[in-house]
């Protein structure tokens, strides 16, 4: 009898392990690797965006990463951190995104995304200008992005720029290739129409 419990428990550990929920590790967690696309996607608020921020933007990209990409989303809320002393740009009260997007590759753990959040103007050399204002850049497939809402007239639209930072970071996703005004990976350039997006179009899907 003894020993048939013996070579039932692994059995029903492997069990117990393909049923574990997201976030819920245990010693069988080795049966719970997931095949599906699957992050635990880290919010750093900086600066004065609070924590209480951050953690109220959770169901709302929750509901929205589930609507729009096929996988598993774990998102995680960290303190908020300052804005590194070497990013800001005095002549144009901006923060430079490089030395931030640095800061983020330092404290990654594992293959985590690290989704930065701030009210500060950000900018970076692009559109041959220096310094040029923008509102999100990530490191395409490199984990880190970082996402500021100072530059959007509705701030309800934030969710549409951290989905499409988090495509170009995740999937190295690129611009819509159709430029479709309603899909959340058009490219702003420099001008974002943020609430004519409403959808992926058929080339920018993930579902
Ligand atoms: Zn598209
Ligand atoms: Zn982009």
């Amino acid at each position: 009898m003894k020993k048939i419990i013996l070579l039932l428990f692994p059995l029903l550990c492997s069990c117990n392990g393909k049923t574990t929920l997201p976030g819920n590790s245990d010693s069988c967690d080795v049966d719970t690797t997931c095949l599906c696309p699957h992050a635990t996607i880290v919010l750093q608020p900086y600066d004065n965006f609070t924590r209480k921020e951050a953690e109220k933007l959770v169901p709302v990209l929750q509901k929205h990463f589930d609507r729009w990409l096929f996988g598993r989303w774990n998102f995680i809320v960290n303190n908020p951190a300052p804005l590194p002393k070497t990013s800001f740009i005095a002549s144009k009260n901006r923060y430079d995104v490089t030395p931030i997007l640095n800061y983020e590759r330092s404290i990654i753990k594992g293959n985590e995304i690290i989704v930065g959040l701030t009210h500060r103007d950000i900018c970076t050399d692009s559109h041959g200008h220096k310094n040029y204002g923008i509102v999100g850049m990530s490191r395409l497939g490199n984990q880190v992005c970082l996402i500021s809402d100072k530059r959007l007239s509705n701030k309800s639209d934030y969710w549409k720029v951290i989905l499409h930072e988090f495509i170009h970071t995740f999937y190295s996703g690129k611009h819509c290739p159709n430029d479709d005004p309603t899909c959340f990976m058009k490219d702003a350039k420099g001008h974002g129409n943020f609430h004519r997006q409403n959808r992926l179009c058929d080339s920018c899907r993930r579902d």
